[in-house]
């Protein structure tokens, strides 16, 4: 993850439909969800390795519903939280990069109020649920 150290002033940065105040609350909100998906991932892989489960790269090796059902469901428990780790991720990439509150497919403006609410959020309402 970049530092925000290194982000220039840009004139896309004043096309944000968000005031910089409720910029900063959204970045600082996801930095936090950011650091307890990570605790949760380590939690969950500790899990996985107290079980004798094979490690992430060895996923491919297990056969479908070879595994006990704890197992499966702290897999999928892991699924989850990477994935949404993940979303927040590029959402503080957009934060950083200027590019956020943009739609990814389409460039319209997202709207503040479902940026507020979604901060992960990427696409407009017409381009798609994400
Ligand atoms: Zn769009």
């Amino acid at each position: 993850m970049p530092s925000a150290s290194i982000v220039a002033p840009s004139a896309e940065r004043r096309r944000f439909p968000l005031p910089p105040s409720v910029l900063r609350r959204i970045n600082g909100q996801l930095r936090d969800d950011a650091r307890l998906l990570d605790r949760r991932i380590a939690r969950l892989e500790a899990d996985l390795h107290a079980l004798g489960a094979p490690e992430r790269s060895d996923i491919d090796a297990v056969a479908e519903g070879e595994e006990g059902p704890v197992v499966e469901a702290i897999r999928s428990r892991l699924d989850a939280a990477l994935g949404r780790r993940g979303e927040v991720h590029r959402a503080l990439l957009r934060l950083i990069e200027g590019r956020f509150g943009r739609c990814e497919r389409c460039g319209a403006d997202i709207r503040a109020e479902r940026l507020e609410l979604v901060p992960t959020a990427c696409r407009c309402t017409s381009c798609g649920p994400r």
